[in-house]
């Protein structure tokens, strides 16, 4: 079956999706995007993503293409027309077209692109059985990545890193050697008095939708949660650690550093976080 794209009100072939050359995402990365998950037909934190998006747009000052409403609808067309399952929903929001040239431009219309993926939740699942490995790289990003911005160069480049280093991924860490996030999840740990601790969503991490899911869920069950950053050092001596995003849900970190994480397997609290959040919203 072929893959369909939405670009710019039209339902496209893959193979034929397209930005112009003076697309101010491509040009200058002036863009705005959002990740949903899809699972077993499902959207996960459907609403949280609008709201998120909603948010970026507003402060790069960038008008919706259209209402989240409709917006809803498009991607549950997308959806149907990829017989998409299980997998991921990708949108991406430009400023629009125009002469490269800094200043916004007075009349550019805004660009939406939707891509829908397949990705198959056997390997996802057995992913978090065994945990992920992570090395740490000092953050070199800019000061509002709580904007879900395209400009991810700093993150691609520690991922790169990580993957070079043999491991799957990098946590980042600021100028105080406090772990500000993944490179495309948000960190947590469980530290050495059992308390979960995730940075507070300041400027200087992405406020994750799983991330607010999670904490929300947690504080519910009962188990003690701070908004507290925490050091490389906690990180490698925690009794867990663990990452949240729309691509991995709640998977275990194992390994920081070469530092093995407690037994060296995923924590209970991870597979615990894990279930329930799969739980919540397969039943939402
Ligand atoms: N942090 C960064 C830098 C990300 O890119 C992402 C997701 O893309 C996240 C955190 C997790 O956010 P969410 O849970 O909304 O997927």
């Amino acid at each position: 079956m072929s893959r369909i794209a939405y670009v710019d009100g039209r339902f496209v072939q893959f193979a034929h999706a397209c930005v112009h050359v003076e697309d101010r995402g491509l040009q200058f990365g002036d863009a705005v995007y959002e990740v949903w998950a899809v699972r077993h037909g499902k959207l996960f934190d459907e609403q949280g993503h609008y709201a998120r998006l909603t948010r970026s747009l507003g402060e790069l000052s960038i008008s919706p293409p259209m209402g989240m409403n409709s917006l809803s609808i498009v991607i549950r067309e997308l959806i149907k027309r990829n017989r998409l399952t299980n997998g991921l929903v990708y949108l991406q929001i430009s400023r629009g077209v125009a002469k490269r040239d800094h200043p916004f431009p007075a009349h550019a219309t805004p660009s939406l692109i939707l891509t829908a993926r397949h990705a198959n939740p056997a390997s996802a699942d057995a992913k978090a059985v065994k945990g992920i490995k992570v090395i740490t790289r000092p953050d070199e990003r800019w000061g509002r990545v709580d904007i879900k911005t395209t400009n991810l160069l700093p993150n691609l480049l520690a991922r790169q890193a990580a993957l070079d280093a043999g491991v799957d991924d990098a946590w980042l860490y600021d100028r105080d050697d406090l772990i500000t996030e993944g490179t495309a999840q948000n960190a947590w740990i469980v530290d050495a008095q059992g308390t979960l601790r995730t940075r507070p969503a300041t400027h200087e991490i992405l406020r994750g939708i799983t991330r607010q899911s999670v904490l929300a869920l947690a504080q519910g069950a009962g188990f003690q949660v701070d908004e507290r950053a925490f050091t490389r050092a906690e990180a490698r001596s925690a009794r867990e650690a663990f990452i949240t995003s729309a691509t991995s849900f709640v998977t275990a970190v194992v390994e920081i550093d070469g530092t093995v994480i407690a037994d060296g397997r995923p924590g209970k609290l991870a597979l615990l976080l894990r279930q329930i959040y799969l739980q919540a919203q397969n039943t939402a």
